[in-house]
């Protein structure tokens, strides 16, 4: 029987790493169809409509990772991205702070490493952090020149509009048929059927209940962290962007300043357990996600591995006179009233079955099928790079189909 496809290539989830893949898809390959299917009535409403807007350098990242090497390249392709289609941004460069002597080595280790990824870095004493950020105390700094921010959520809305793929909201994937030989056809929760050649998954905090619905084993689970934030009431403590030394241990940077394209400073993100994938505060709770998290061996090892900073970040969340009191480590002068509640997002982090948080993203194929499985921070900045690989996977796929 010939089966009648509505698109060359249907991509699940439209975040910006969704659409960016579609954007790349079309313009490695004009004609190709391409239809992205979102469950929001928007784009962008998960991770990439509430993150801190940052474009990463890439200082942070192993040498030769895909992180490093796409948020590099991905940061300068994000500014010129934003320039050519008048979205807000500002390369503002940041500075990265030490407060405590023990802080140091790993501050250097940082200078090394950004030296090693090609980004200028200029290393700052007590009396230089104040020439930027008067209010900011430290023992040393390093200041990054490529930082920047942008409005990720003008980026994402753009990449759907110029890739020309046929874009449907209030699309929300709930099977995937996918036999040998063939492409895929999916079903909506509102009874649609989409048939693609190929399939791409994209679907962020639910990627790998998409794999498992599709009928591959992606091996890892997405444990969903929950980042808070505070906007500040006196934003004028702060100029610019502001981070701690990262502990080395989690994939994430730390509670930080950052002055964002809407002039505003906002402080965060923590990053405590969610209860729900796209639970934004601890009253979501979705005992079916919570159980499948339960289950997952790679969960309990991580609480067990690391229930001492859990416990801390757990307080912060809870109180916010011990949030404030970490914050004043870097801004002596904040206090509680400074700090006003914020909407928080939900990082999409894969962990794996023996409880590694997986560092770096993670793109794997499947028949006719390619699965975004891990794209966290700094994925919104490395977001046009990433969909180009995702495109050129896809169109591998679509050439053999
Ligand atoms: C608190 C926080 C701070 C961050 N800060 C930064 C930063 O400063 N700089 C940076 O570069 N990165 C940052 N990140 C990371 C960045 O936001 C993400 O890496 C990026 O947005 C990932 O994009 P995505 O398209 O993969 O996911 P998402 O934006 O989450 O998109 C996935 C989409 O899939 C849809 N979907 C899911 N399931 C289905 C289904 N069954 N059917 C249909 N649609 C579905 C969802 O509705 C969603 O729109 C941050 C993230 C967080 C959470």
């Amino acid at each position: 029987m010939r089966i009648v496809y509505d698109c060359d290539v249907l991509v699940i989830g439209g975040g910006i790493v969704g659409l960016s893949t579609a954007y790349a898809i079309t313009r490695a390959a004009p004609g190709t169809r391409v239809t992205v299917l979102e469950k929001e009535q928007g784009p962008a409403r998960h991770q990439t409509g509430r993150n801190s807007g940052v474009i990463h350098s890439g200082i942070y990242y192993r040498p030769g990772s895909l992180k490093a090497r796409y948020a590099v390249r991905g940061a300068a392709e994000m500014v010129k991205f934003c320039a050519e289609y008048g979205i807000a941004h500002a390369v503002t460069g940041k500075l990265i702070v030490a407060t405590d002597k023990a802080e140091l080595p790993r501050l250097h280790g940082l200078v090394q490493r950004g030296r090693e990824n090609g980004i200028p870095v200029r290393e700052l004493g007590p009396a230089q952090i104040a020439e930027y950020e008067p209010e900011v105390r430290g023992l040393a700094a390093i200041h990054v020149g490529t930082t920047g921010i942008c409005d990720f959520v003008a980026v994402a809305r753009q990449l759907g509009e110029s890739s020309g793929a046929e874009i449907r909201y209030g699309a929300d994937v709930v099977r995937v048929d996918r036999r040998p030989g063939r492409g895929a056809a999916v079903l909506t929760a509102d009874g649609a059927v989409v048939r693609g050649r190929v399939l791409v998954n994209c679907a962020g905090l639910h990627c790998d209940e998409l794999a498992r619905l599709a009928g591959d084993d992606p091996e890892m689970r997405i444990v969903p962290f929950r980042g808070e934030y505070y906007t500040l009431a006196r934003p004028e403590l702060v100029h610019g962007l502001v981070y701690p030394v990262p502990d080395p241990a989690f994939p994430f940077l730390g509670v930080h300043l950052t002055r964002g394209i809407d002039g505003g400073v906002h402080i965060g993100p923590n990053a405590v357990p969610a209860l729900a994938r796209e639970g934004y505060g601890w009253g979501v709770v979705r005992p079916r996600e919570l159980g499948a998290t339960l289950a997952w061996p790679g969960a309990w090892r991580i609480a067990r591995r690391h229930w001492r900073y859990g416990a801390g970040e757990l307080r912060r969340s809870l109180s916010k006179p011990a949030f404030t009191d970490a914050v004043r480590r870097l801004l002596p002068a904040v206090t509680p009233d400074d700090l006003v509640p914020a909407a928080a997002g939900v990082r999409a982090q894969a962990v794996l079955r023996d409880g590694t948080l997986v560092d770096d993203f993670l793109i794997r194929e499947g028949p006719r099928t390619v699965h975004v499985l891990n794209a966290p921070s700094p994925a919104a900045t490395a977001s046009l790079p990433i969909g180009r690989e995702v495109a050129r996977r896809a169109l591998g796929a679509l050439a053999g189909a």
